[in-house]
């Protein structure tokens, strides 16, 4: 049987991006940004919506991330092997780089619901035969590489994704830019809705940019400058020389360097943000773009941890493709709900000691703090003043900590190493484990186990965050800076606690810093949470139940894609 047939009754929505994460046994992602992806292809399967996604291998994943007694990172790369999870297609396409045809073939995955839809995820590879030793390794390495690396990734992803498409015989109705990574799209776009090649681009520039706008969605994800990619016309046009001229392209795609996400800008009908408040600071950064928002959310059932899962099947029948039913949450009885949330924290407890060989205490109040080691996301803050924290957490506190650095991220790797330091520093009076290699496996374990979800990036960095959501669909507290979705989620004291002031809207100072942070962090532990959690815990219960309630019957990627659906895919 051919295995596309079921797919080509109906015009798709093409989601593209550079990385998704589906699950931690294909290591194609580096963090949230794949997360997201991977759950926005959940969802839309249990939703049974007409969608298929692109992206790159990756064949030699993100990569194993090691960590020795003193704390210092290093790498390995992980070993996977496609065929054990897709199947290789037949078709393949070419792209010119350097003047060279570059063969492309790609892997489908077929991501199927429990609910019966199912959305084909095609993994671009360009590792062939007939291809060059260079060549091969273009779709190797997630992130790594120099400029020319990325852009001959970028070409492939863009052009050759959409090349592939036409060629699997799949037809578009609209093309989805999850990132700037993908905007060589519209190239593609624009060349063939020429009519004629010979016509003169700029005589036929209006036309054809509002045929592709129609065409196209662009979602951007971070205020962090590093995070859009700019190259210079100089090296883009030594590797890719097949297509706009270069004043039509500067108007395109900014004057002094090809800037993907002015170019993704210039070319979508519909733009947005992944949060209110990144909307509005993505409209600061790109002043005369008309950008929306629609707040990002997670997989339900893909994050919410075994134990928890039972209890809401119990009392929540339908939860999993329906989670605004969560809103009654309060049908659970408390002891359920503390009993599930003891067993998760028992599970990651083992796990813990397992990895790490520290020893942690089921009964004592536990912070996680995952993510990305980079330097905005401030995981050190906790350890500002230490005799403090010593006073404050002494047999009352234990941390757990995990997130890799990008190999070339030096900040990234001495805030791991910081960590292990004070980890020594505090031995005896609080327990600080940082668990290797926090993939999706570890931060299900994670942000079930723990008790309160700790977040303080560096305001107004943080995009999103969806790691915060996960927490509260296990009744895990969130104690965050007020940024990103959390300034959506948070009720002080009912769905869990802000560090820090409230958010200053229109304002170039964003109100953050170490100094006001830290002291608020240390006030609520001492003064809120921690007696509360020892002293009160039927309050603490509600506000778990809380968490669930308020903020998981919302953010989640089922009610994100009824909003992508309605708002930018059929307008
Ligand atoms: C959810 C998730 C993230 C994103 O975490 P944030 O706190 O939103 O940055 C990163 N990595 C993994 C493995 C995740 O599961």
């Amino acid at each position: 049987m051919a295995p596309l047939s079921k797919y080509n009754h109906e015009p798709k929505i093409a989601y593209f991006s550079m990385e998704i994460g589906l699950r931690s046994t294909i290591p194609t992602f580096s963090g949230g940004l794949g997360v997201l992806a991977g759950d926005t292809i959940k969802s839309a399967a249990d939703l049974d919506l007409p969608i298929v996604a692109v992206t790159l291998l990756s064949k030699k994943g993100y990569f194993t991330q090691h960590i020795d007694k003193e704390g210092n990172q290093s790498e390995s790369p992980v070993e996977w092997n496609p065929a054990e999870h897709m199947s290789l297609l037949d078709e393949k396409v070419s792209v010119k780089i350097e003047g060279r045809n570059v063969f492309i073939r790609c892997w489908l995955y077929d991501v199927e619901s429990v609910a019966g839809g199912r959305v084909p995820v095609f993994f671009l590879d360009s590792d062939l035969p007939e291809n060059s030793e260079e060549d091969r390794g273009i779709t190797h390495h997630l992130y790594g590489g120099d400029e020319r690396y990325r852009i001959k990734q970028e070409i492939v992803l863009g052009i050759g994704g959409v090349r592939m498409l036409r060629k699997l015989g799949i037809d578009i109705k609209k093309f989805h830019m999850n990132e700037g990574h993908a905007a060589l799209l519209t190239f593609e776009l624009l060349k063939t809705s020429r009519k004629d090649v010979e016509q003169v681009w700029d005589e036929d520039l209006i036309w054809d940019t509002e045929k592709v706008k129609e065409l196209c969605v662009f979602t951007t994800h971070t205020p962090v400058e590093a995070g859009h990619d700019q190259f210079s016309y100089h090296t883009f046009f030594e590797i890719c020389d097949e297509f706009i001229p270069l004043h039509i392209l500067k108007r395109l795609a900014g004057e002094d360097s090809l800037n993907m996400t002015k170019l993704a800008l210039n070319l979508s009908k519909y733009v947005n943000g992944v949060a209110k408040k990144h909307g509005e600071v993505s409209m600061t950064m790109f002043p005369g773009y008309e950008i929306n928002a629609i707040t990002n959310g997670i997989h339900s059932y893909t994050w919410t941890g075994p134990s928890m899962r039972s209890v809401f099947d119990k009392y929540i029948p339908g939860w999993a493709n329906e989670p605004e039913l969560f809103v009654r949450a309060d049908r659970i009885p408390d002891s359920e709900v503390w009993n599930a949330h003891h067993d998760a924290k028992k599970d990651l407890i083992e796990y813990v000691d397992a990895e790490t060989g520290v020893k942690m205490d089921p009964d004592i109040l536990t912070i996680g703090f995952a993510r990305r080691a980079t330097s905005y996301k401030r995981a050190d803050l906790i350890f500002r003043d230490l005799e403090r924290l010593r006073k404050i957490g002494s047999g009352r506190l234990q941390l757990v900590f995990a997130g890799k650095a990008h190999p070339r991220d030096n900040e990234g790797k001495d805030l791991i190493r910081r960590i292990y330091s004070y980890t020594q520093k505090l031995a005896g009076d609080i327990n600080i484990a940082y668990l290797p290699n926090y993939s999706m496996d570890s931060a299900l374990k994670l942000v079930s186990g723990v008790d309160v979800w700790l977040n303080n990036p560096l305001r107004p960095l943080e995009a999103s965050g969806t790691s915060g959501m996960k927490a509260s669909h296990n009744g895990v507290l969130n104690f965050s800076v007020l940024d990103g979705w959390w300034i959506e989620g948070h009720i002080e004291g009912i769905t869990g606690w802000a560090i820090g002031p409230a958010p200053i809207s229109n304002s170039a100072d964003h109100g953050s810093s170490d100094k006001t942070d830290v002291n608020d962090l240390y006030d609520k532990l001492e003064n809120v949470i921690i007696p509360m959690y020892y002293e009160d815990r039927d309050r603490w219960i509600v506000m778990m139940k809380n968490a669930i309630a308020k903020v998981a019957y919302y953010f989640n990627t089922h009610r994100m894609m009824r909003r992508y659906v309605t708002e930018a895919y059929i307008r």
